[in-house]
């Protein structure tokens, strides 16, 4: 990483007279959020501190900043609630004055879809790479005059042409399949050297990656979502960007990043930053140092950084039908700024989810970046997190593990009972994996009855369940490193020998692991107990763990077995919630038994019964 020096951050880029560039691009009439400061990007736009002016009804300038980099300017607008849609100019008063047009267009009125609308329990999260899942416009895959040229699907770490269209291509598949919300690695652009296909290195805010079909293909993609019932999750990154944002190449301040006297890169060392014991100094370096040394750490004490970064958010759930953020490296960002971003976002959108990765060991570690229930100082307001406890703690050790008094099921039954700390657990985004992780199939072994306890345990734990693209047709995958979990989708690209969207493509084993997820998926789509109902487990006895999920309309019993042998399920054993039925319907096979006798489990299992009386 040495080759990319520091000294580009002294590089202009902006060269000869070109129309200066305002960010946001637009906004809307009628917004909560009616001050903004927009950001004027042009080369010696701010020379001179010129005057800026425009005319629209309602619509006044509160202040020009003029910053230490010339070709900066921001200026702070006032919307009234009565301003109206319409288009007018920003004039900036220079020798010869310059004129921005600018757009106040109507809010979206949702065409017939909604937007912004949340993601519960009652979801279901598809995760998937982009540039992995399908191609469907090969016409991008690769874009002159992008830093990025390579394009070879025999490389983890060159790009793969997958896009937008891909997506929209399989949604019919997915819905299919019983996902209700897609959450998809970063969509914005990321004009980098290498290593551009995981998205997470963001050049321009405001731009979607072209490669991956630009801004329309991501309305489009919004607007197919929304049309079929289904969510949309925006991968939001606030920590870093790329080394190759223009704000980075040409930082409109001294201060718009965190710089230190020599490279610093963040320890990765969550616990700094709640320890009673922490060294303060510790504690700097996890917040301000650089998550990699290609992905600069953006200073959020800097008002400029925040405000850019607060209305970039709203700007992306007004655009394109955002309804829900999973927010990338949050323990990482300024905490108080990100409270700020949180409640600017629900201010206006009260409905959104927002959910923070928190790659973490511990559940108080977990808890501290989301509402919880401990008695200390900083308060966090973010929802919910992605629950790398109960993955972990839980469900890896739960079938991986032999049963013992702190092991196997044990750690799982622990984890769970840790739940008091949240505010919340419902709101938990729970998953076997992600795009960081191994694949659940290689961390069991390639055990096909491990992989279908995991998958039924995600779709009836609580929480919202989340699974990684290729986990129904069994992907492998160890990171070593992590490209190897970010392999193509067989089938998505044009001529691919083998097509695993379709039963035809896949193994008895693979359409087996397909099948019970759909199943279950869609029975869950219907069932008021699995999506919203209490949960309560009985303690883990001999390597058998059973839980129930349970409102008033309905019962669900779920058993595993994490014996190598068949064990006996008494159902007299769990009175507390089973007595007054008399039948159980086994939801996966359909099959029907009463629950005055006891049943034999297969070992390394799990059974799903609706209780009927
Ligand atoms: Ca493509």
């Amino acid at each position: 990483m040495k080759r990319y020096l520091l000294f580009l951050f002294l590089l202009p880029v902006v060269t000869g007279f070109s129309q200066p560039e305002i960010y946001p691009p637009h906004w809307w009439a009628g917004m909560k959020t009616n001050t903004i400061q927009v950001m004027i990007y042009g080369k010696d736009v701010g020379v001179g501190k010129p005057a800026v002016s425009l005319k629209h009804a309602g619509v006044t300038i509160t202040k020009v900043h003029y910053v230490e980099n010339p070709n900066y300017l921001f200026v702070d607008l006032t919307i009234s609630p009565k301003a109206s849609a319409g288009k007018f100019d920003i004039t900036i008063r220079q020798g010869n004055p310059v004129t921005i047009p600018y757009t106040l267009k109507p809010k979206r009125t949702g065409n017939g879809t909604t937007y912004a609308q949340g993601v519960t329990s009652s979801d279901f999260i598809y995760l998937l790479m982009p540039d992995r899942f399908s191609n469907g416009d090969p016409a991008n895959d690769r874009i002159a005059g992008m830093r990025d040229q390579s394009l070879d699907r025999d490389s983890i770490f060159h790009r793969h042409g997958g896009d937008l269209q891909g997506a929209i291509n399989h949604l019919d598949y997915l819905n299919d399949l019983g996902v209700t919300a897609l959450w998809m690695m970063p969509v914005i652009e990321n004009d980098m050297p290498d290593r551009s296909e995981h998205g997470y290195a963001f050049t321009n805010h405001y731009k979607i990656e072209p490669r991956l079909g630009g801004g329309e293909a991501y309305k489009k993609l919004g607007y197919e979502l929304h049309r079929r019932g289904m969510k949309l999750i925006q991968d939001a990154v606030y920590n870093h960007v790329g080394l190759y944002h223009f704000t980075v190449q040409d930082k409109p301040m001294a201060d718009w990043l965190h710089e230190w006297p020599k490279y610093t890169n963040t320890s990765y060392k969550d616990q700094t930053l709640f320890d009673p014991h922490a060294v303060p100094g510790e504690t700097k370096i996890m917040s301000d140092g650089w998550f990699t040394p290609m992905m600069p750490d953006l200073n959020h004490h800097n008002p400029y950084v925040a405000n850019y970064l607060i209305q970039h958010a709203i700007w992306c759930v007004e655009e394109f039908g955002v309804d829900g953020f999973r927010i990338d490296t949050y323990a990482y960002n300024d905490l108080e700024f990100m409270n700020r971003c949180n409640k600017a976002l629900l201010d206006e959108y009260p409905k959104l989810s927002l959910f923070g990765e928190t790659w973490v060991h511990g559940v108080i570690n977990q808890a501290f970046f989301c509402e919880n229930n401990l008695n200390i100082p900083f308060k966090s307001n973010l929802q919910a997190t992605t629950d790398f406890q109960t993955l972990f703690y839980g469900i890896q050790p739960a079938v991986n593990e032999k049963f013992g008094w702190t092991d196997g099921v044990n750690k799982l039954y622990q984890t769970l009972s840790n739940d008091l700390i949240y505010k919340d657990p419902m709101r938990q985004v729970i998953f076997l994996d992600n795009h960081d992780l191994s694949r659940f199939f290689s961390v069991v072994g390639e055990d096909v009855k491990k992989v279908k306890v995991g998958f039924t345990w995600l779709l009836t734990c609580r929480g919202i369940p989340q699974m990684y693209y290729g986990g129904e047709i069994l992907m492998k995958g160890i990171t070593n490193p992590d490209g190897w979990v970010r392999l193509d989708f067989p089938g998505g690209w044009p001529g691919d020998k083998v097509n695993k969207f379709t039963e035809a493509g896949r193994t008895p084993e693979e359409q087996e692991v397909y099948t019970l997820i759909k199943t279950l998926a869609n029975f869950r789509k219907q069932s008021s107990a699995l999506k919203t109902g209490k949960f309560m487990h009985y303690l883990p006895v001999d390597g058998l763990y059973v839980y129930f999920r349970y409102d008033t309309n309905q019962t669900i019993m779920c058993i595993m077995n994490t014996n190598d042998k068949e064990m006996d399920v008494d159902f007299s054993k769990y009175t507390e919630r089973a007595t007054g039925f008399t039948k159980a319907n086994n939801v996966l096979t359909g099959e029907s038994m009463s629950t005055s006798t006891a049943f034999k489990i297969q070992p390394m299992s799990m059974t799903v019964l609706e209780l009927k009386k």
